[in-house]
């Protein structure tokens, strides 16, 4: 059976009769009032959010877009007009090939990140660590989840880049094992779908000129 989107946004409204879809042509537009009841660690956060939810018709190939209003001002990862910076694109890519549901998405990264909030306005810190904003925090998975060097990364976006990806060559990470048994099964998923391949990419070009420009800037690194 093949993954029937529609489902998984009735089943949303169903369960959120604060939100409305307004959609168009490309996306489902969600938006109103989110309600939640989330329990990390005996740490129970609860309440309603205003939030908008855009997610593109050709759901999983694309990332949705989450938005949320009212946030603490000194928060990090949100930009000015709302938007919320959830995850890494390699982080997304490799979570929705094993889970390619809106709901299961919505789990793991919107409510993560609306507890992360509701935590930082009353304890003024992050409850999962303090993953920094901009492209540190993007290539800190790389470097801490992904287990790379930066140059080893660098390997892997150039090789992602020139399509020059094969299973029996070695690993990127000196492991000794294949690419195939090894760091592979983060590379494939990116590497089978041309719209995460760009999305990479491009995450991989903004990584690399931002670092560019601070290399040399701080020796002690
Ligand atoms: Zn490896």
């Amino acid at each position: 059976m093949s993954y029937e989107l529609r489902n998984e946004i009735n089943e949303l409204l169903d369960s959120q009769p604060g939100l409305k879809n307004a959609d168009n042509k490309m996306d489902y537009i969600i938006q109103g009032v989110y309600k939640y009841s989330l329990d990390y660690d005996g740490y129970i956060a609860q309440g309603e959010r205003k939030i908008k939810l855009i997610v593109h018709k050709n759901f999983p190939n694309n990332f949705p877009k989450f938005y949320i209003y009212d946030y603490p001002e000194h928060i990090e990862h949100i930009y000015q007009d709302g938007n919320v910076c959830l995850a890494t694109i390699g982080e997304m890519i490799y979570f929705l090939n094993e889970n390619p549901s809106l709901i299961a998405f919505i789990n793991k990264f919107v409510n993560a990140f609306i507890y992360t909030l509701d935590w930082f306005e009353k304890y003024n810190t992050y409850p999962f660590g303090d993953r920094k904003h901009g492209y540190e925090g993007l290539l800190d998975y790389y470097l801490n989840d992904l287990k790379l060097t930066k140059k080893q990364y660098y390997c892997m976006a150039i090789m992602i880049d020139e399509g020059k990806y094969r299973g029996h060559m070695p690993c990127i990470c000196d492991s000794g094992k294949k690419l195939r048994d090894c760091h592979g099964k983060y590379m494939l998923p990116i590497i089978k779908n041309t719209l995460y391949r760009n999305e990479f990419i491009k995450e991989a070009f903004m990584i690399l000129t931002e670092d560019g420009k601070n290399v040399g800037k701080n020796p002690a690194k």
